[in-house]
């Protein structure tokens, strides 16, 4: 489901679509004008959840000022909640007994996991505490074994902190942020931010041109984390049909 007009939201959901086309989902597309209302949202959610062939519910997220965003993401049924951002599947993450991971993150974790680094008893740093990134993202770095620390914009010493890191994830939303001097030689960089940067070219949270020289391994954007969040949000509904 996408609401308004937000042009980014909309690559977003047309990447999705194109991405369930290609493994062969099936899936319908809800647009809906800016100005629909929270009852008209709910309603949908609501048929969408008794819907036998549907196994994966995504409201793409923002949502228009006017709406509440958490009354709509709490009413899609848990076990279709493929983003993982109800509160029921949030819960199951913190106890690491979950179906379904939230995707960005977990798209963190396969990329680490199929470059054959290994987390367990590392310095993870993340920068970033948000509800559907950062928090998530430490959560599954601890169930790895890993030692981890969030910052975030009160964090003091920042640099001290991240140079600490064997791997360092940037989530922070401010392009080029994170730059050489705030990485420990030989670590393991992963970029989530999507970013404009002067020129309004798509970068990362990541200075690329300057850490590159002193990571062991970097993730690009775009090209790195971004596609993994659309291969793990088709991990997760094809994990909802199976398990339903
Ligand atoms: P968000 O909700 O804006 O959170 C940003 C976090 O960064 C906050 O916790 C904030 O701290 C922290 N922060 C801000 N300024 C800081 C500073 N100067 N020093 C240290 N920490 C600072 O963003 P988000 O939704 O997590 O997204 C983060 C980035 O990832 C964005 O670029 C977004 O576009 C991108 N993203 C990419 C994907 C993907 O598929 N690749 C998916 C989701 C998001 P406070 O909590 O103290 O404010």
């Amino acid at each position: 489901m996408i609401v308004g007009n937000n042009s980014a939201s909309r690559v977003y959901v047309d990447n999705k679509k194109k991405a369930c086309a290609e493994i062969g989902i099936y899936s319908e597309e809800y647009a809906l004008p800016e100005e629909t209302t929270q009852e008209e949202i709910l309603k949908i959610i609501d048929e969408l959840n008794k819907k036998e062939d549907i196994n994966g519910i995504l409201v793409q997220l923002p949502l228009p000022k006017h709406i509440d965003e958490k009354a709509v993401i709490n009413a899609i049924d848990p076990k279709k909640d493929v983003d993982a951002f109800h509160p029921v599947n949030v819960g199951k993450i913190m106890i690491g007994d979950f179906d379904f991971v939230p995707c960005t993150p977990a798209g963190v974790m396969e990329l680490i996991k199929e470059s054959g680094i290994d987390v367990q008893g590392k310095e993870c740093v993340v920068i970033g505490r948000s509800n559907i990134v950062g928090k998530p993202q430490a959560m599954l770095l601890l169930h790895s074994n890993a030692t981890v620390t969030i910052c975030h914009s009160k964090t003091r010493d920042l640099k001290e902190v991240t140079k600490r890191a064997d791997i360092l994830v940037a989530a922070v939303g401010i392009a080029k942020f994170v730059k050489a001097d705030m990485v420990k030689e030989g670590a393991v960089v992963i970029d989530v931010g999507m970013d404009r940067d002067e020129n309004g070219k798509l970068c990362g949270d990541v200075d690329f041109e300057e850490v590159k020289n002193v990571a062991a391994a970097i993730t690009p954007v775009p090209g790195g984390v971004g596609p993994m969040t659309i291969a793990m949000l088709m991990k997760n509904t094809v994990k909802s049909a199976s398990i339903k």
